[in-house]
């Protein structure tokens, strides 16, 4: 766990300090954090140190050093499931990511569960990774998909949402926790109680919730949950599916191969216990150490202070952007986690962010992989700023500041 200093220009906690890659690009105001975040230096030590002293492919060596490597990897399941509240380590499936971790619970439950006429209820405010899935799975059986609609102000239409789990043949509710493309913080308790009061299953996408709320996943109790390493200061090639070990015990295997077998004959093969009936194949084993390395760094800052700290950046921004005429803003004015959506009107999306780009300042533009959400908005794309514990007041200044001469620029 690293030690913070506490700089209010250094990030929460003084946490700037800790990436490196702000000392190599010190003019750099990084704004893209919900695509992928930096990583702090204990995350890249515990990386290459457990490539330098500790690297062995884990579960099957006879050695002590596969025996130690294997003890790292799953210490690092027992971590994590402590970390979210999981309700057991064993039920806590390593995947590549939170997109993996989808398919993962559309191929093995959805391929099992869903007949034809079934229906999957999803959002329009999903992100791609819990749409295509389901048009794939609901396409080999005959099922279909139906969306709940988006309020005008960015937020799931609840009373859409209370009358669309009354439709016949549903059979499972797919959300998102937060909106990676407006940052809405949905209400996920009541999500899952809505659908659990019509006996429906549902999935929680938490791979933007889970870098930025204190999570209690007994607690909220969604029947499957997911998540990506890389956007919570941790490296790619790392997710989570979390679910109730009798939900995955019930579930038939994903991918099949090494490691997830009990026994295998030439003509048939029976399947291994939790977790690794869900794990084929060699892991990814030094990003999972370097998962649990963030894990850490994320406690040592606090997910309460996290969350507290982002709310405080999102309402300065709104406070600096609100004002410019010709910005156009999207999404609620609370219970946002730390992303705006914004247009200047006349100019488009990806020429505002090559501007803010001239003046180092890194944002995306494009439909953010939700291109129903933006097709409820009437907008073909938007500029998205996202913010994370590294960021600061003055990044915030440098963003309005450049908005501010853009919009003169095309007005
Ligand atoms: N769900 C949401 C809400 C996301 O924002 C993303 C990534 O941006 C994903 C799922 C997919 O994450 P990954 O690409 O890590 O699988």
């Amino acid at each position: 766990m690293t030690e913070a200093v506490s700089y209010s220009s250094l990030g929460l906690r003084g946490c700037k300090a800790d990436f490196p890659l702000f000392r190599h690009r010190p003019e750099l105001v990084f704004l893209d954090s919900a695509a992928s975040t930096q990583k702090p230096q204990p995350v890249i030590d515990a990386i290459a140190d457990f490539y330098a002293r500790g690297y062995a492919n884990i579960h099957r060596g006879a050695y002590r050093l596969s025996a130690q490597a294997t003890d790292r990897f799953e210490a690092v399941r027992e971590r994590a499931a402590q970390f979210f509240k999981a309700p057991a380590a064993e039920s806590l499936i390593f995947t590549r990511n939170a997109t993996e971790a989808v398919n993962l619970v559309a191929y093995s439950w959805g391929l099992h569960n869903l007949n034809a006429g079934d229906v999957v209820l999803v959002s329009e405010m999903e992100h791609h990774a819990n749409l295509v899935p389901w048009h794939l799975v609901t396409g080999l059986r005959g099922a279909r998909v139906e969306a709940v609609r988006m309020t005008p102000d960015g937020r799931l239409d609840l009373e859409d949402y209370a009358q669309k789990l009354q439709l016949p043949n549903l059979k499972l509710v797919a959300l998102q926790h937060v909106s990676n493309a407006l940052g809405t913080i949905h209400p996920a308790r009541q999500l899952v109680d809505m659908a659990h009061a019509h006996g429906k299953p549902i999935l929680l996408d938490g791979a933007q919730a889970a870098p930025h709320l204190p999570l209690n996943l007994t607690e909220l109790g969604a029947d499957f949950y997911v998540l990506s390493s890389h956007k919570m200061l941790g490296p790619s090639g790392v997710g989570c599916l979390i679910a109730a070990p009798d939900t995955l015990e019930a579930m038939p295997p994903f991918l099949g191969g090494g490691d997830m077998i009990r026994e295998v004959y030439a003509e048939r093969s029976t399947y291994a216990d939790l977790p690794n009936r869900f794990e084929a194949g060699t892991p990814a084993i030094a990003e999972v150490v370097g998962f649990g390395a963030a894990l850490d760094y994320l406690e040592g800052l606090g997910m309460e202070h996290i969350h507290a700290y982002e709310a405080e950046l999102f309402h300065y921004a709104l406070e600096q952007l609100n004002p410019i005429e010709g910005l156009e803003l999207y999404g609620p004015d609370s219970d946002r986690a730390g992303v705006i959506s914004f247009n200047v009107r006349g100019a488009h999306a990806h020429d505002v962010a090559g501007f803010l780009d001239e003046a180092n300042i890194g944002v995306r533009a494009g439909h953010h992989c939700a291109q129903p959400l933006m097709r409820a908005l009437d907008v073909e794309s938007t500029a998205r700023a996202s913010f994370y514990v590294y960021n600061t007041k003055e990044d915030v200044d440098a963003l309005a500041r450049e908005l501010r001469d853009i919009v003169n620029f095309f007005g």
